[in-house]
């Protein structure tokens, strides 16, 4: 049986209580909160922290809500509340169609937003999608707060700009007209993805005012791809340009090959649902128009 190694409890009853106790502990401390990352971490005994400090107290975290006009998502929202809110999916239909592909119920009902973007696991699903959506990430200290797009909260795999001493406590996404949509490839249904790709557009007339394009699972730079975005932009929304852009693509993925498939059938995948993604995204948008 695989046990973790000894470690302090902690309960925080509120983000300043969270944050005094990280002070406290040091950077040998983390936060836990769904645990679905963390623990089985700890039990392979790759993570090792000498104190936790259990964040699920802090219902203040636990809301979606709207406002001056953004769509703001705590970071103890679980996955599954993600997925059943209807002012989420409203205005962001890739969030729903994400959320319905990550893991299974059982995973869905206690992982949460703030835990799977603070993992930075390099085939994590939700990264790819705030990054398609150009979101903001709010970071909380004990001197204050800051923003960061999520496009640069990734350092590298496991690693994000949110420090020792810090928490993640919000996703925040402007809500504006757009139509968007998420597409994944797995090996059965609850897996991790072999490959994804998330995109948003925003079209005027026939062409593409705005698009937002996020890749997961194939070493895509901080999970978007700008060059696609930048040939998309201004040009119009046909199939083949977006076959082109989805190449662009998979041109600047680093895709590893593993138990999920070869570097080149990633890199495949990486293009089609990319092309995909797009394609959805238009045909909402056409729809909603
Ligand atoms: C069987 C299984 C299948 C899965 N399949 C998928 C999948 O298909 N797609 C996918 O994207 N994910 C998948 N996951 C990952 C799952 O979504 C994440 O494990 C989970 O949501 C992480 O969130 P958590 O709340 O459990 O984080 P935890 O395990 O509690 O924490 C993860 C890390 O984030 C830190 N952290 C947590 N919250 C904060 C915060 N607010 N501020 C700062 N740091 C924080 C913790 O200290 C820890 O280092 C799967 C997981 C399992 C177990």
């Amino acid at each position: 049986m695989q046990v973790p190694a000894q470690f302090q409890y902690e309960k925080a009853t509120s983000v300043a209580h969270a944050l005094s106790l990280l002070g406290k502990y040091g950077p040998e401390s983390r936060v836990v909160a769904g645990g679905h990352s963390l623990i089985p971490m700890m039990k392979l005994r790759l993570a090792q922290p000498q104190a936790l400090i259990d964040i699920n107290d802090l219902t203040e975290l636990a809301r979606i809500s709207v406002e001056n006009g953004a769509l703001c998502i705590g970071a103890m929202v679980r996955h599954a509340e993600l997925l059943a809110s209807a002012v989420a999916g409203e205005h962001f239909p890739i969030f729903h169609d994400a959320e319905h592909l990550i893991a299974d119920p059982v995973v869905r009902n206690r992982g949460t937003i703030g835990g799977s973007l603070c993992q930075a696991d390099p085939s994590e699903d939700l990264s790819a999608v705030f990054a398609a959506v150009r979101a903001e990430a709010v970071i909380e200290g004990r001197d204050g707060q800051r923003v960061v797009p999520v496009r640069e909260l990734f350092v590298g795999p496991y690693e994000t700009v949110v420090g020792d001493d810090e928490m993640l406590i919000q996703i925040r996404v402007p809500i504006r007209s757009s139509a968007s949509a998420y597409q994944k490839v797995e090996r059965r249904a609850g897996d991790w993805a072999v490959a994804a790709a998330g995109a948003e557009l925003r079209l005027d007339g026939e062409n593409v005012a705005e698009v937002g394009i996020g890749i997961t699972a194939v070493g895509a730079p901080r999970f978007h791809a700008p060059e696609a975005e930048e040939f998309l932009t201004g040009g119009p929304a046909t199939d083949e340009r977006f076959a082109h852009a989805g190449r662009i693509a998979a041109e600047h993925c680093n895709p590893v090959p593993d138990q999920r498939g070869p570097a080149g059938y990633k890199r495949h995948l990486a293009a089609a649902l990319t092309t995909r993604a797009l394609r959805k995204a238009r045909a909402r948008w056409n729809t909603e128009a």
